[in-house]
């Protein structure tokens, strides 16, 4: 039951976009469970879950159970654990014990059968929700957005990764990184592409989610792009990426 962490402690760079969706074309063949973990819930509403009883934040302070905070979604195969923003309390209220950074894992011994995949959504944050998210992975994906300053802030991240490798969970790898919005009509989009992948090479995944107005229409009307426009060039492209996860982590 692989977990995938979508992190990225720069805001606005895709993570969101990309773990419902990655979520999204998975559920069309495999049973996938999203967690957000962000107190924007962003994630929760571009699924259409607005409110929620029980949420993640109940889960990691309350001590209430996983499975009792899931809700359905429109995708038949796919599950939620929706965000609410009192999770912006959790974010202060955890100490940074190790403990503290484990409490998401721990509540996902038994659920995780029940899957086989689990995808999490980070916030833009090195906060105690994305090493909890960091903790219950074994595999991140680091999205980045295809701009100038896109190589900005990854090395403070590939630190936090290293240090959570040797102290929280000693099993995490990197998936891949890859290229967000990018813009096929500017030099700027293809320039930077080149610099990332002669910087990480095969850690680049080869699909790149392009810029795409539907991509970002979607989570208004509650829905993945598969349900909003399934015959668009950003589904093509998180199906495609969709392959690429199944096969590196198959490989891993
Ligand atoms: P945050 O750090 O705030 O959680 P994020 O990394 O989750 O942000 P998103 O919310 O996925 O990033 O995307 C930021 C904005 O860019 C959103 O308005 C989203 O709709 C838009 N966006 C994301 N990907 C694309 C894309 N491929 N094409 C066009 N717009 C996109
Ligand atoms: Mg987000």
């Amino acid at each position: 039951m692989p977990t995938v962490g979508i992190i990225n402690q720069k805001g606005g760079v895709g993570k969101t976009t990309t773990a419902v969706n990655l979520a999204a074309a998975l559920a069309q063949i495999r049973k996938v469970l999203l967690i957000d973990m962000d107190p924007q819930a962003n994630a929760s509403s571009g699924l259409g879950v607005l409110q929620s009883e029980n949420t993640i934040y109940h889960v990691l302070v309350g001590g209430t159970a996983a499975r009792r905070a899931v809700s359905k979604t429109s995708i038949p195969e796919l599950d939620l654990l929706p965000a609410s923003s009192e999770l912006a309390g959790a974010a202060m209220e955890l100490d940074t014990t190790a403990d503290s950074m484990l409490l998401l894992s721990r509540a996902l011994t038994a659920v995780r059968p029940n899957y086989d995949f689990i995808v999490v959504d980070a916030p833009p944050s090195l906060g105690a929700l994305t090493l909890n998210a960091l903790s219950a992975s074994d595999h991140l994906i680091v999205p980045l957005q295809t701009e100038y300053y896109a190589l900005e802030g990854i090395a403070s991240m590939m630190d936090t990764v290293e240090r959570a490798q040797g102290s929280l969970n000693s099993n995490i790898t990197i998936l891949g990184i890859l290229l967000t919005m990018f813009d096929r009509r500017t030099n700027l989009s293809r320039q930077v592409e080149k610099d990332v992948r002669r910087h990480f090479g095969t850690q680049v995944f080869e699909t790149v989610i392009p810029r795409s107005v539907r991509l970002a229409e979607a989570p208004s009307y509650g829905q993945a792009i598969f349900e909003f426009a399934p015959v668009s060039p950003g589904a093509e492209a998180y199906q495609a990426l969709s392959r690429e996860v199944l096969e590196r982590v198959s490989q891993a």
